[in-house]
């Protein structure tokens, strides 16, 4: 009898392994890539001018204080300066 050839381990006499189909991780560079590109906040439309008087359209922090707008998204509105947030419930 031959002897068994190496890395053959059914011939060796061991249970096969069974071999689990490894996930591929994609890397950073396959994933794909957001579309939207970053703009810059466009401060000047926070402000409405009424005569000499500029109206802000946004509430303020109450946190922050006057000077830092809350962002207004469909159901909450957010201060992106300290996370705080208040969800408006339908
Ligand atoms: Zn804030």
């Amino acid at each position: 009898m031959p002897p068994p050839k190496r890395g053959d381990k059914a011939a060796e006499g061991q249970p096969e392994e069974k071999v689990k189909p490894k996930k591929e991780k994609k890397s950073q560079k396959d994933r794909p890539k957001s579309k939207k590109k970053h703009t810059k906040v466009q401060v000047w439309k926070l402000y409405t001018a009424k005569g000499d008087l500029l109206e802000r359209k946004n509430q303020n922090c109450p946190r922050c204080g006057p000077g830092t707008f809350l962002a207004a998204y469909q159901n909450r509105k957010y201060c992106g300066k300290c996370g705080w947030a208040i969800v408006q419930q339908k």
